[in-house]
């Protein structure tokens, strides 16, 4: 088919043409005297998009559910007490991987469509006065459901109780497009992964650990070999892995996240912000709601569209897919054929969203979805154009992410994309 695929599954997601130039390259030696560089920029650089001075970051060859994984096994003995809310299926997924680890996990099921109750979890905390309970796992924003939790809640209701439970948070659909803060929030485990808001291909578990979190490692029993963050420390403490990295993603991310430093957590932030409310407006132009149940839950990462009672969800994916050439988010586990998700983290600009809201659009009358031709893209752009930033404020030089890459691949200092 000509023409670019328009990729609006929430992850992987579009991967920026400076990031994959920076990816093609000849191998390596990971264990040169030059290989430190690399890594050392990568770890400082982490502790940036994750808010954290304190925290440590890990990267493992592997993806966000690996990161998950090593949250939990390097902190962790079999038959510990974790307490969980459940409101998606990623929520869902988390705690079957500590069941399978042999964690006992408390489970406070939600509404799908709600997020992180903190009150609950509060009240939990206050009655747990042997402090049982070694960790609450929260997933920040639920990709499944597009609903995105209040951490600084959560984190309110664990100090309210005075419980010494570590928070473990799961930031693969919102760290680097979400406000995340690791240090403010006390976040004891923070986990990602690399292609969704870093704008990489899948390959990467990322994870960062906060010295409490670090320190629990001297009671926790989970067998781990692959995972064991204590080879990692030993090797990263001098710029190397414990076994052999994927070299074209570590200088993926390099790339990555010299683009994301240039263009600034805040105003990433700030546009993922404008781009989902973009969204957002097509859907209520539409007469259609997300699954989202209240404005406060509303996720600016993906949007989770309600298709009408005796409409299949999955008809409009499909056919948006082989007839426009656009990629749409299904629904998953319960919410199969009952919505579609739209993507919009990562790389991505109003025009690249207008098409894929005008894909969905056609896609759905196409299968008899009674939305008004042209409502959605409608409502859409002249919220962009209300909400666009005064021209003095834009650059006249081309934006950042057209400037010529550094000869070398590593990320382009600000001034070189200036100049
Ligand atoms: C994508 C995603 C994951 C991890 O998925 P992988 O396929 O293992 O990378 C975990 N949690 C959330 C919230 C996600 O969006």
């Amino acid at each position: 088919m000509p023409g670019r695929n328009f990729l609006f599954v929430p992850g992987p997601t579009n991967v920026p043409e400076r990031v994959l130039r920076a990816m093609d390259r000849a191998m390596e030696d990971h264990r040169s005297s030059a290989f430190p560089d690399l890594a050392t920029g990568l770890f400082r650089d982490l502790k940036q998009v994750f808010q954290t001075t304190s925290g440590q970051p890990f990267i493992f060859p592997a993806t966000g559910t690996g990161g998950w994984e090593a949250a939990l096994v390097n902190t962790l003995s079999p038959g510990d007490r974790l307490l969980a809310p459940r409101y998606g299926q990623f929520s869902h997924l988390w705690i079957d991987l500590a069941q399978r680890h042999g964690m006992r996990v408390d489970i406070i099921d939600v509404d799908w469509g709600e997020g992180a109750p903190a009150d609950r979890i509060e009240a939990i905390l206050s009655q747990d006065r042997q402090h049982e309970i070694k960790g609450v796992l929260i997933v920040h924003n639920e990709t499944a459901t597009g609903v995105t939790s209040d951490l600084g809640a959560v984190r309110k209701a664990i100090d309210a109780a005075q419980h010494p439970a570590l928070l473990y948070v799961d930031g693969v659909s919102s760290i680097g497009s979400i406000d995340f803060r690791m240090d403010e929030w006390k976040v004891d485990l923070a986990v990602t992964g690399s292609q969704k808001g870093l704008m990489l291909p899948a390959g990467l578990g990322i994870v960062c650990a906060s010295p409490k979190a670090l320190a629990a490692r001297e009671q926790a029993k989970c067998p781990r070999v692959f995972f064991d963050f204590g080879d990692m420390i030993k090797a990263n403490a001098t710029g190397y892995f414990p076994y052999t990295p994927s070299i074209p993603m570590l200088y993926g991310l390099r790339e990555s996240l010299g683009i994301i430093l240039e263009e600034s957590l805040e105003a990433i932030f700030a546009r993922h912000h404008r781009l989902a409310e973009g969204v957002r407006a097509a859907v209520r132009a539409w007469g259609l709601k997300l699954c989202a149940k209240a404005p406060k839950w509303y996720s600016n990462t993906v949007s989770a569209i309600m298709v009408p009672e005796g409409k299949n969800a999955g008809t409009v994916i499909d056919v948006a897919f082989r007839r426009y050439n656009l990629a749409l988010g299904a629904g998953l586990a319960r919410l199969g054929g009952k919505l579609f998700r739209i993507g919009h983290l990562g790389d991505l600009n109003e025009l690249m969203l207008l098409g894929a809201i005008a894909g969905a659009e056609m896609a759905m009358r196409d299968v008899g979805i009674q939305v008004t031709p042209g409502s959605g893209v409608a409502a859409a752009a002249e919220y962009y154009r209300s909400t666009a930033a005064p021209l003095a404020e834009r650059p006249a030089a081309p934006p950042a992410s057209d400037a010529v890459p550094a000869p070398s691949g590593r990320a382009s200092p600000r001034t070189a994309v200036r100049a």
